[in-house]
């Protein structure tokens, strides 16, 4: 099977094309090497930096086609993005139902090894021969012998807000991301732990390492893929909105994380200041995006071509949890950019086509909850 064909299967609808075209790429440099009947064999190894969807894919797809992977991760799991969020446009599958098969797929597979709290820190070399020096910071856990049974996290007496959760619930610290998370094993962070010892204690592996210490090792690898995904844009400047000043005015990811069984919220969406249901929730597309004006640092003057797309996945889902009688949705944008996608309007929302002026805005954040769909 063509790895075109295999890639299709696995591949989320988002999946930068550019990932497609360098796990292609990296089969046609390899086949046409080896017809040359050179004295030293190249690395046929590939580095993929981030284990998103776009890096998963990308090892799935070489490691079935025989090439070794190694798949490099920042955070101490896999998944990325997609595993946090909950329902996926356009047939709203749940993310997890196409993601956990394709991690177990990941954790198990022989041409697969996973980096997890590992970054790039050089590179050397030229394509087809890069050596590429990997930082990989401690887990304080011995991932030869943790069984990421959880009851170290059950005893650690220590709480600290939740990143996963986009800071809206609180973590131990020693933890796991969630409880099928890939590679399963638990991790301390050193910041928040107090040294009380009572991990280790109760652990029945004895694999805490509290003088555990960052590594560096070299790998031999003939292709580099950046797969290094996308952060989500602060919308910080605009004032108006009063993201960061007022607890009722979330970001599209801070949201679609309350909408997730897994999430802070056990897949209830509430307002964040005082915990109770909204009784309106208006959205606002295109913040970050489309903008010209000179006091807003960071954003993007192009379409983001997916930000309405999420938009009105949350309108919908949102839709399927409070019935239109007990929650008004409002849904705010300039054009509405649905880029390949097969989407209609969702029935039981107000659609407005224009942007908010700073009042309408003021008003709205003070007495319900705003959603600012923002760009990345
Ligand atoms: C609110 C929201 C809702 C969405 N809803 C949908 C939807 O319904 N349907 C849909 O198809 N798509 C949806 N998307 C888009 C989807 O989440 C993305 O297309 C997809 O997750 C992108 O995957 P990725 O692998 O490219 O990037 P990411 O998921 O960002 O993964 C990149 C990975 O690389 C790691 N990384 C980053 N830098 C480094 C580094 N230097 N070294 C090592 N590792 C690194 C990160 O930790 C991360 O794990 C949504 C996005 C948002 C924000
Ligand atoms: S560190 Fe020990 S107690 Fe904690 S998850 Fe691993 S095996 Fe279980
Ligand atoms: S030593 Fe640190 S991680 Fe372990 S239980 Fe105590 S505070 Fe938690
Ligand atoms: S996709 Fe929609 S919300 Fe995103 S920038 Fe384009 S028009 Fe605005």
């Amino acid at each position: 099977m063509g790895i075109g064909l295999r890639q299709k299967d696995y591949i989320a609808p988002l999946v930068p094309a550019v990932v497609v075209a360098a796990v292609w790429r990296i089969q046609n440099m390899v086949s046409k090497a080896s017809k040359k009947s050179s004295a030293k064999p190249k690395p046929t190894d590939v580095a993929i930096i981030g284990a998103g969807m776009a890096g998963i894919s990308a090892a799935l797809a070489l490691a079935d086609g025989g090439h070794h992977a190694h798949l490099i991760e920042r955070t101490v799991s896999i998944g990325g993005a997609y595993v946090a969020i909950y329902k996926i446009f356009p047939a709203l599958e749940c993310s997890a139902c196409v993601m956990t098969p394709l991690t177990s797929f990941v954790g198990k597979h022989l041409n697969i090894t996973i980096h997890s709290l590992s970054e790039v820190k050089k590179v050397k070399g030229k394509a087809g021969n890069f050596t590429v020096t990997i930082h990989k910071k401690a887990r304080y856990v011995d991932e030869n012998k943790c069984t990421g049974c959880g009851l170290c996290i059950a005893a650690c007496p220590v709480e600290v807000p939740n990143h996963y959760d986009m800071g809206l619930s609180l973590r131990k610290a020693i933890y796991m991301n969630f409880p099928q998370q890939i590679p399963l094993l638990a991790a301390i962070d050193r910041d928040a732990c107090i040294g009380c010892g009572t991990c280790a204690s109760v652990c029945p592996q004895d694999c805490i390492m509290y003088d555990d210490e960052d590594k560096e090792y070299d790998l031999n690898v003939g292709s580099i893929i950046n797969a290094a995904g996308f952060q989500e844009y602060q919308p910080t400047d605009y004032a108006e909105y009063g993201y960061g000043v007022f607890p009722n005015v979330v970001t599209t990811l801070e949201y679609d994380r309350q909408t997730h069984p897994t999430g802070p919220t056990d897949a209830h969406m509430v307002r964040p200041s005082d915990g109770r249901e909204p009784e309106t929730i208006m959205f606002v597309n295109c913040v970050g995006s489309r903008d010209v004006r000179e006091n807003i640092q960071g954003y993007s003057h192009h379409c983001n071509r997916v930000c309405c797309s999420f938009g009105l996945k949350l309108a919908q889902v949102t839709r399927m949890h409070y019935p239109k009688e007990h929650c008004k949705i409002i849904y705010t944008y300039m054009d509405m950019r649905t880029c390949g996608k097969c989407w209609k309007s969702s029935s039981g929302t107000r659609s407005i086509t224009k942007t908010l002026t700073s009042s309408e805005a003021g008003l709205l954040r003070l007495m319900k909850i705003l959603i600012l769909v923002t760009s990345w």
